[in-house]
């Protein structure tokens, strides 16, 4: 399946200049939902994965099921003052902003092999601030994997020594 196929493209979204991702057409196409999060499931199936870790709010519709279809546990990674008990905090910038986000500092035990999910790779500033996050809980990050990578983002170059998959690649 070609999954760019089921990707839209809305020029200047959030703001002028942006060509965001939209993937809202691949989630509403249920073949082509399934079939994304079996081969995200493919690329990570050699790793030792004891939890997946997702960031709002596109986190969770690529990290949750991707957990069931592993038979793992998922975490969530949300901006500051939505998780309702104790939480670590990091501040991070955005493409476009500023942001904090917050994990529970319950979620992880130390030495658990953790896996973040996302919908899209950009700078990887959110990525890099979810890294923060699980390791000052003790977990291990195995890998970053992600519906999207925006190639000319350069967001690896941020993620040094983390194993990063996508299955669609803007250059
Ligand atoms: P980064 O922190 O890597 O710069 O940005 C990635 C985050 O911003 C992801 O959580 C993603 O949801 C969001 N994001 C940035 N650009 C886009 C885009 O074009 N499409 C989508 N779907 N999300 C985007």
């Amino acid at each position: 399946m070609n999954f760019k196929d089921y990707i839209r493209v809305i020029p200047d979204f959030p703001q002028p200049g942006i060509r965001f991702k939209d993937i809202t057409t691949l989630l509403k196409d249920g073949a082509a939902y399934r079939a994304a999060i079996d081969a995200l499931k493919e690329l990570v199936k050699e790793k030792q994965i004891d939890l997946i870790a997702g960031p709002e709010a596109r986190g969770f519709v690529v990290g949750a099921p991707l957990a069931l279809a592993l038979g793992v546990g998922f975490v969530p990674i949300r901006k500051s003052g939505k998780l309702p008990g104790n939480t670590v905090e990091e501040s991070y910038d955005l493409e476009y902003g500023k942001d904090k986000l917050a994990i529970h500092s319950d979620s992880i035990t130390p030495g658990q092999k953790v896996l973040i999910a996302d919908d899209l790779l950009a700078t990887g500033g959110t990525i890099a601030t979810s890294i923060k996050l699980i390791e000052q809980l003790g977990g291990e990050v195995v890998g970053a994997t992600f519906l999207i990578e925006l190639g000319y983002l350069d967001g690896r170059e941020k993620l040094q020594g983390i194993d990063v998959s996508s299955l669609i690649t803007y250059e």
